[in-house]
């Protein structure tokens, strides 16, 4: 019995070492990410179905790996999240987005382009300063910044965020709900954040159709919701045109999926 416990724990401590080795080489392979501007943004259109046009869309972050490879936020962003680590990657991520805006000039106008923040970006004002500055220096043109929070993350104090928040609002940056439904911040939120636009998550979408769920239901007092409370709607994740046309009867006509488009590089989306 000696014996195994000793072994046991000699393979404990092993697996122990393997994962933090493991988890420090992801924390110093980020970090020197954020110094060479690894984070890139992709773009994906938000459409209105009514006229095809696109209005806006949402700045989704990729890694740019120095080993050549493009890696997907599911493998980087739920660490960066956990770590504190992806205020610094939002901001080489905003810095690209000024960058491209900049070379479009005035190709298009009247876009939003929304980009993810998590509730430590409202800590501190370093976010709104950067964006401030970004505002006042016109680099933005005839575009405007739009922030989304997703209703996953906790927001310890609501009123300390709200009074961030409204100094972003006063730059005429708005800020949008992620992921509708799914967490357990929504109608405190919508009541206290001066949210703009709730975005309907794809797994309410993908229930269209179905008659059998609940889930079902759920989108049609998502909608609701969210029209009696005189917000905007996005729903997102939608695939297909028979998705569209649902939506439509609701009058929800903002479209983010894959029927319109995936996300897309700085040179597909300003082609
Ligand atoms: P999200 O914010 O809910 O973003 C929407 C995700 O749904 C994107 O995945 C998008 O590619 C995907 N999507 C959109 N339409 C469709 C569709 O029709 N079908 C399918 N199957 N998928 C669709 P992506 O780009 O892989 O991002 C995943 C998540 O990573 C995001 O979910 C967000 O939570 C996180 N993320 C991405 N960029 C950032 C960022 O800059 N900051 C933070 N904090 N999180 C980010
Ligand atoms: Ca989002
Ligand atoms: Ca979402």
């Amino acid at each position: 019995v000696v014996m195994f416990s000793l072994l046991f724990s000699a393979w404990l401590t092993y697996l122990i070492h393997r994962w933090q080795s493991k988890s420090v080489s992801m924390r110093s392979q980020i970090m020197s990410g954020i110094k060479d501007g690894e984070f890139i943004p992709f773009y994906q259109p938000v459409v209105d179905s009514r006229t095809q046009k696109v209005v806006g869309c949402e700045v989704l972050m990729r890694w740019q790996h120095q080993d050549g490879g493009l890696i997907p936020p599911n493998q980087f962003i739920p660490y960066a999240e956990a770590k504190g680590l992806i205020v610094d990657m939002t901001k080489v991520l905003l810095e690209h987005v000024v960058s491209d805006i900049k070379k479009l000039g005035g190709k298009r106008e009247g876009l939003f382009f929304s980009v993810n923040i998590v509730p430590e970006h409202l800590d501190n004002d370093d976010l709104y300063q950067f964006l401030k500055s970004v505002v006042e220096s016109g680099q933005l043109k005839q575009h405007r910044i739009s922030l989304e929070i997703t209703e996953r993350l906790p927001i310890s104090d609501l009123v300390a965020a709200r009074q961030m928040l409204d100094k972003f609002y006063s730059l005429g940056i708005d800020l949008k709900l992620d992921d509708a439904g799914t967490g357990y911040g929504g109608f405190s939120y919508v009541q206290n954040l001066g949210i703009s636009t709730l975005k309907i998550d794809k797994m309410f979408v993908d229930t269209i159709g179905r008659e059998d769920n609940f889930n079902a239901k759920t989108i049609e007092a998502i909608i609701l919701f969210a029209q009696k409370s005189g917000l905007n709607i996005i729903a997102e994740g939608v695939e297909d045109d028979k998705q569209v046309a649902y939506l439509s009867q609701y009058g929800v006509y903002l479209i983010q999926g894959y029927v319109y488009s995936k996300p897309l590089p700085a040179k597909q989306f300003f082609h």
